[in-house]
């Protein structure tokens, strides 16, 4: 099938890439014209696990094509797939302005019957809006339907969630449209949910909310186990075994970020607020988590007393492992916190230290994580990756001005640390 797909950022560039792994004739569009000279020669902006592959594969094949030329690439397409960023405004609302550009795009450069589906996360009735923007420059010239299919794929195995996801969700009042995707995603076996636009609409902000719901409660038990004596892991772990409940999503932390559920709580928040309804539960789990990069900081200081002039050491970035995305990233927000009470600071990241070197520019940045323990009264372990669970530890304390760990992913063993002679403090254990 012939494809547009308009963004081409993680969610965008992952499904290009995967759609034209399975034979479709795709092109890849985005306004930012480094980006697209970038990818025509295979180089992948983000870091994600199999991506390169797949478009270096689809460039060989001619079957993946990466294009600022939306005007081309809409009239050599029949389904034209929405997938730029709905980031929050200042008020916490979705921002659909790229949604709306893209539309108006879409209209200006229509040939024939379009199927335009929908992947940004966006608020309940954009599917109506997007319809509304392009019947009103169309006027019946040409038939289309617009359709709501989120994306459900997570950073750090987008390739493998887009090829083997939970369900894929199709909103939409029209059965060629319907027909359309559902042959499109044939080759990947998951179950339809085929629903109305807005259903599928709110599933999306469910989901994620549901998901973020799921890390504050944990996090809010993990603070209480910490004051009571018991280890949320284990908590975790027998609460794991209820098939009702589950394990994902039960790891205590320092709070959850990224560019999803903190964008996605908020915007559900304001869509139901506009609807007459106050989310009290979903502001609460707002409220945890910015208490729980905070709680962060309050470790330290119990580690440190004043944390000005203090060394800290940080390992982890990225808001989770596996990615090199630094949105809302919890460990950018407790950095920034360290940084304004006088810490003085060293960090690490297997994978995003120049995307953080625009962000901070008075702290060091360390090669590797045995730099950034040297002389440090203290390391903060913020981002899971795996690196960090083969580290050296007797290397680490020998580095060290005062062996003290907090371990903010509850990755390491506090026995073997203890042993070898830490301070070591987990989360909720
Ligand atoms: P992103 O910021 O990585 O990418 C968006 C891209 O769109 C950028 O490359 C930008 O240059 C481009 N763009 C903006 N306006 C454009 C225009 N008019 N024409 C062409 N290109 C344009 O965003 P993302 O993380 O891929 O997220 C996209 C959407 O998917 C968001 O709504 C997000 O909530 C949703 N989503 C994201 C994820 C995720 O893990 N990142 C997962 C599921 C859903």
């Amino acid at each position: 099938m012939k494809i547009a797909v308009m963004g081409t950022g993680y969610v965008g560039l992952v499904t290009g890439a995967c759609l034209a792994d399975l034979d479709n004739e795709v092109y890849c569009v985005d306004k930012d014209k480094e980006k697209v000279q970038a990818l025509s020669r295979g180089h992948i902006p983000i870091y994600e696990a199999g991506l390169e592959v797949l478009v270096r594969r689809g460039l060989d094949s001619l079957r993946l094509k990466f294009t600022a030329d939306a005007p081309k690439a809409i009239r050599s397409s029949e389904i034209i797939f929405i997938t730029v960023g709905t980031p929050s405004t200042e008020e916490g609302e979705a921002d659909m302005s790229a949604v709306r550009e893209v539309a108006e795009e879409i209209a200006s450069s229509m040939d024939g019957y379009k199927v335009i589906v929908n992947k940004s996360t966006v608020p309940v009735g954009s599917t109506k809006l997007v319809e509304k923007i392009i019947q009103e420059r169309v006027e019946g010239r040409f038939e289309f339907d617009v359709v709501s299919n989120p994306e459900f794929l997570r950073e750090g195995t987008a390739v493998q969630d887009f090829l083997h996801p939970d369900r894929i969700v199709i909103g939409s009042d029209s059965q060629r449209a319907i027909g359309i995707l559902t042959e499109l995603y044939q080759p990947i076996h998951a179950p339809l949910v085929i629903t109305d636009p807005s259903s599928a609409e709110m599933i999306k902000y469910a989901s994620n909310a549901f998901l973020a719901t799921k890390v504050s409660f944990i996090n809010a038990i993990a603070n209480i186990c910490e004051a009571v004596g018991a280890d949320v892991r284990e908590v975790a772990l027998g609460m794991g075994y209820d098939k009702r409940i589950g394990f994902e999503f039960l790891k205590s932390g320092p709070g959850f970020g990224g560019s999803c559920f903190p964008k996605d709580c908020r915007a559900l928040i304001d869509i139901a607020s506009k609807a007459g309804y106050h989310f009290y539960l979903l502001e609460g789990v707002m409220e945890v988590n910015r208490e729980q990069m905070k709680l962060m900081v309050e470790k330290a200081r119990r580690h440190l007393g004043s944390l000005r002039g203090k060394k800290i050491a940080v390992w982890g970035l990225t808001f989770k492992a596996n990615t090199d995305d630094i949105r809302e990233s919890p460990a950018i927000a407790i950095v920034s916190m360290l940084r304004e009470e006088g810490a003085v600071l060293k960090v690490y990241d297997p994978i995003a230290m120049d995307k953080v070197r625009d962000v901070f520019s008075d702290i060091t940045y360390a090669a590797d994580p045995y730099q950034a323990v040297e002389g440090m009264e203290l390391l903060m372990l913020l981002t899971d990756w795996d690196d960090f669970k083969w580290v050296d530890f007797k290397r680490v304390k020998e580095l060290m001005d005062h062996p003290a760990i907090i371990d903010g992913r509850n990755c390491l063993d506090p026995l073997t640390l203890r042993r070898i002679g830490f301070d070591y403090e987990g989360v909720g254990r």
